[in-house]
């Protein structure tokens, strides 16, 4: 018999493993350690949206939906998209619901890439980027973020990548791992760009409801989606979801605004792989969007205040760091102290038991920097900021 290992997709060989898994079985079974490390809300779901998830069995649904999802809820989503980036979608033809931003993403880069397509995006990213485009036969193109300047994706730079070969421009902003929010003339930009060579957009806006708009963070900012701008909305795939500003990983739950040919077209993968999101998932999240926002801006302060505390510490501690405008993430740098990412982020962990994630993770343009979740309580948090001290001061004795 041939060895198994022959016997995976050369695709699926080709792709490495998460390195915040890599790092985080070393935590597994270790109850000293406090963990800045998983990009996920401390928070439970809001009450009233686990009652409706509980409801929904208790009335006995738990059939499969329509593929593209429960029309009450398409609707719903087409309102709150509307009210919060400023675009109108047909719920009929225009929005698709999908397990997760991660499913839809998996969707639209099998959708809309053949074999040996360019995909431009910019680093650090989310972990799943470049594999997702790989397992749909793409070519991953990253565009190097800089701390130099905040991490903001600039427009010369994603113009240097483009080929005669480039589809896809996947851009995320509010950015994990970073929390870099883009300036609107570069996001502007970078929207010329896609129509002058006729790019497809893909907008990952997974962390746009956790903006913090003033010094204190406290206000919420304000956000641009590109699809908002003018002639994008018919080359944009909007994806967004329930898990990060809802607190509703668990649920698995997200979906995608896109034209009609394209929804159709990522749904006809859905409707075969997935066939439908679970139904329970589907009421609590149409709860969440008419009766959540309250409960999303509770759960905004409480990052606000904690990303505060940090960026109070880390700047006490002498340990560089831009303020970012989004998401729930610090990404310190820790050049200075003459460690590699993962070197750093391996004795924090031995000496001092707090768990980041090397910036390498994210991304060769990640390395020289740790991403550090602020999505846990202020006191656990209060008590791992003293722990870093400890290290950080030792390095630089
Ligand atoms: N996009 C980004 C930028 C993320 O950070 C995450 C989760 N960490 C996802 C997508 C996936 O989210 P979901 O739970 O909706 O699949």
């Amino acid at each position: 018999m041939k060895p198994l290992e022959e016997r995976i997709a050369t695709q699926v060989n080709n792709i490495p493993r998460s390195g915040i898994r890599d790092f985080f079985e070393l935590v597994l079974g270790r109850d000293d350690v406090i963990s800045l490390g998983v990009g996920e809300p401390d928070f439970s779901a809001p009450w009233h949206i686990r009652e409706a998830a509980i409801y929904s069995l208790e009335k006995g649904q738990t059939s499969y939906t329509s593929n593209l999802g429960l029309l009450s809820l398409r609707e719903e989503i087409s309102t709150y998209v509307e009210e919060q980036f400023n675009v109108s979608y047909d719920p009929k033809s225009e929005v698709l619901i999908t397990v997760g931003v991660s499913e839809a993403l998996d969707l639209v880069c099998r959708a809309l890439l053949n074999p040996g397509d360019e995909v431009i995006y910019h680093e650090p990213c989310y972990v799943s980027y470049s594999p997702s485009i790989a397992m749909a036969y793409g070519v991953a193109v990253p565009v190097e973020t800089k701390v130099e300047d905040e991490f903001v994706l600039k427009a010369e730079d994603v113009a240097a990548k483009i080929t005669d070969r480039s589809r896809l421009l996947l851009l995320n902003f509010p950015t994990n791992p970073t929390g870099a929010v883009e300036p609107i003339e570069e996001l502007e930009k970078i929207a010329q760009l896609a129509i002058e060579h006729d790019l497809i957009v893909i907008s990952d806006e997974i962390y746009s409801e956790l903006l913090y708009g003033d010094e204190s963070g406290l206000e919420m900012g304000e956000h641009t989606s590109i699809a908002s701008l003018p002639g994008m909305k018919e080359r944009t795939v909007l994806l967004h979801g329930f898990s990060k500003a809802f607190a509703m990983t668990g649920f698995r739950l997200g979906y995608s605004c896109a034209p009609p040919v394209l929804t159709e077209a990522m749904m006809k993968i859905h409707q075969y792989s997935m066939l439908c999101a679970p139904i329970m998932s589907q009421n609590a999240a149409l709860e969440a969007l008419r009766n959540g926002a309250e409960e999303v801006e509770k759960m905004r302060k409480a990052y606000a205040r904690r990303r505060n505390l940090m960026l109070k510490r880390f700047e006490e501690m002498g340990v560089p760091c831009f303020a970012p405008g989004g998401a729930f993430y610090l990404f310190p740098d820790v050049r200075k102290f003459g460690l590699s990412s993962k070197e750093f982020a391996l004795r924090l962990l031995e000496e001092e038991s707090v768990a980041v994630v090397p910036g390498d993770a994210f991304g060769a343009a990640g390395e020289g920097c740790v991403r550090a979740c602020y999505a846990t309580g202020y006191e656990q948090l209060e008590i791992a900021l003293d722990r870093i001290a400890a290290f950080v001061g030792r390095l630089q004795s």
